[in-house]
């Protein structure tokens, strides 16, 4: 991913991609001090940009940091890099970290820094494609507890079980895995929200330890405004039984209809395909 053309924003400026590096002594590396975002542009324009780098200052302040940018440098930033790379459709990626000037658990003097880079994410499926579902296992592990973890921060060190949990699911050929949550709740996935409909309701679990997606709240608002009823509780992994159809939500999935978790089947239908064009809707409207 290092090696290619193109420009990083990299503390304050414009970079060459290939020349935006960092050194192996940095805080971040070896204790995880570090946040960032996931951002998706659609026609040239960043979806929800200042829910983003607001989310993203927030999650510094969680790990005791502060950015050295406001929100409104940071949308300014972030709008300059994805002009500069020119294209319409794709993924930006904010990180904010701890330096390398201390080395050891206590860093209150390292720098703090902020990168911005831009890939091309043109979408790869059509509504159609994209109802067939994907298939999903269990993780391996649980969404810590707020009192274990700065859970609400998207913090990068959160992303350790994310990762093992993809990858164990990826060799037994899922897609993806659903995680529980600290009491063996439903959580999320490893990189997105879940929703379930039951009775023409969603049901969607209560975001107390994990990730309030900023999809999340878009679609409990676009389904709220075509009426359909949103609870948000403690669902129990027995509730997926009562579910007619499931689906995920993130920036990158958008809203990813399932067919399987573990031993239950769903079959994506009228109300993953209306929130899909509705989703579709919204982020081309800018
Ligand atoms: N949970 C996790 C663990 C995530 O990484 C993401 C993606 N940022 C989400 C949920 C969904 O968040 P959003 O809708 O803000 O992208």
């Amino acid at each position: 991913f290092d090696d290619r053309d193109g420009s990083i924003w990299f503390d304050g400026a414009l970079v060459p991609w290939r020349d935006a590096k960092i050194h192996v002594l940095t805080h971040a590396l070896h204790y995880a001090s570090s946040v960032f975002e996931g951002e998706r542009v659609y026609d040239g324009r960043v979806f929800k940009l200042t829910e983003h780098s607001e989310r993203l200052v927030n999650s510094a302040r969680l790990l005791g940091f502060e950015i050295p940018y406001s929100v409104a440098e940071i949308d300014a930033a972030t709008r300059q890099t994805v002009a500069a790379a020119g294209f319409a459709d794709a993924y930006v990626r904010p990180v904010a970290w701890r330096g390398s000037e201390m080395m050891g658990v206590a860093a209150q003097a390292s720098r703090i820094h902020l990168a911005i880079a831009v890939w091309q994410w043109p979408s790869y499926f059509s509504p159609e494609a994209k109802m067939a579902g994907i298939r999903l296992t269990w993780a391996p592990w649980r969404r810590p507890a707020p009192d274990s973890a700065p859970t609400a921060s998207k913090a990068s060190g959160l992303y350790m079980i994310c990762t093992l949990s993809k990858h164990e699911a990826e060799a037994q050929g899922y897609q993806d895995a659903i995680m529980l949550d600290h009491r063996g709740h439903l959580a999320e996935a490893t990189g997105a929200n879940l929703f379930l409909v039951i009775d023409g309701a969603l049901h969607t679990p209560a975001a107390d330890c994990f990730l309030d997606g900023i999809t999340r709240r878009t679609v409990i608002d676009l389904a709220k405004a075509r009426g359909i009823p949103v609870v948000e509780r403690h669902i129990p992994p027995e509730d997926l039984a009562k579910a007619q159809e499931v689906f995920l939500t993130g920036t990158a999935a958008e809203i990813t209809p399932v067919s399987e978790i573990g031993e239950h089947r769903f079959t994506p239908g009228r109300v993953c395909e209306t929130l899909v064009a509705d989703y579709d809707a919204l982020v081309r409207k800018g």
